[in-house]
């Protein structure tokens, strides 16, 4: 099996997030391997485990994301594909992140392609969609449970909360969700055997793309964060008093009885 899985390097969202120049502000913040992508890149690890193959796990992004990727062959992934853009454009989307994806796997002869559901920043979970429309072949998302036999594929997904099962074949795309595997955390030799396996740096040069072929197709006009919470109030008193209250509190002030 040839698989590839879509990394997305991602601030944590743990972090406390603060706003400078209409950008989110990076400085200082942690990042880490978007979590729905550590499902997928546990998910590819035991599928080569147990039919063969190779695992590709690719990014794109800037050198940092080295980090992350490093991460991932610690884990168990094969090698790692950092597609480098930081120099040669100033915007991105989901559109320019899926054409490039889409560009370098078009002749990669993928049989799998595991992505996450979403991004926890971004956030708009287009770009796997989007890849395989690009690749022309079959995608389901949310995917919680993945079985292949031959070139057949039975997969169950999440339709908020309940569950879907679908048959399709590979070649094939999924985006992982919550609840597929439980993601390993590297080990030392992981770690060590890491250090060693290829780490191939592209940039869109080898991929025959011009800046105006990935031009991001929309513009992002602002950027805030939700406004403060009020603190909350307790009401005291006996019950009759507080119900009173609260009636009172919910028609004049809340105004929504
Ligand atoms: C140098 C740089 C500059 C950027 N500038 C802008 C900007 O100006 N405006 C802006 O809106 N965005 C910008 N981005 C963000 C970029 O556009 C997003 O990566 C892209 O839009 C993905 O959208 P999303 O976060 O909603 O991902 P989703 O679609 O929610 O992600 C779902 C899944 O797609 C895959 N995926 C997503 N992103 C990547 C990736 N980069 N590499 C590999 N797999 C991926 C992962 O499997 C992920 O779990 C920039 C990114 C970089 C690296």
């Amino acid at each position: 099996m040839n698989i590839f899985v879509l990394m997305k390097r991602t601030f944590d969202t743990e972090e406390r997030i603060s706003i400078a120049g209409g950008k989110i502000n990076e400085d200082g913040a942690e990042f880490i391997i978007n979590p729905y992508d550590e499902y997928a890149i546990e998910e590819a690890i035991q599928i080569r485990d147990s039919k063969g193959g190779e695992v590709t796990v690719v990014t794109v992004g800037n050198e940092e994301a080295e980090k992350q990727l490093r991460t991932a062959l610690a884990m168990g992934a094969d090698k790692g594909v950092l597609i480098n853009i930081e120099d040669e454009l100033e915007d991105s989307d989901q559109y320019t992140t899926a054409k490039i994806l889409a560009e370098y796997l078009k002749d990669k002869e993928a049989d799998l392609i595991i992505g996450g559901n979403v991004a926890i920043d971004g956030g708009s979970g287009q770009v796997g969609p989007r890849v395989a429309e690009l690749l022309q072949i079959p995608y389901v998302t949310t995917i919680t449970k993945l079985e292949i036999d031959g070139s057949e594929v039975t997969i169950v997904r999440d339709v908020e909360g309940d569950s879907e099962v679908i048959q399709t074949s590979l070649p094939l795309l999924v985006t992982a969700q919550q609840g597929l595997n439980e993601p390993r955390y590297p080990s030392l030799p992981g770690i060590m055997k890491a250090k060693k396996k290829p780490l191939d740096e592209l940039e869109l040069d080898d991929l025959d793309l011009e800046e105006d072929d990935v031009e991001a197709k929309t513009k992002t006009i602002e950027i805030f964060l939700p406004a403060e919470k009020e603190a909350g109030r307790v009401l005291e008193g006996d019950l009759s008093a507080q119900v009173k209250e609260l009636v009172d509190l919910l028609h004049n002030e809340a105004k929504v009885v």
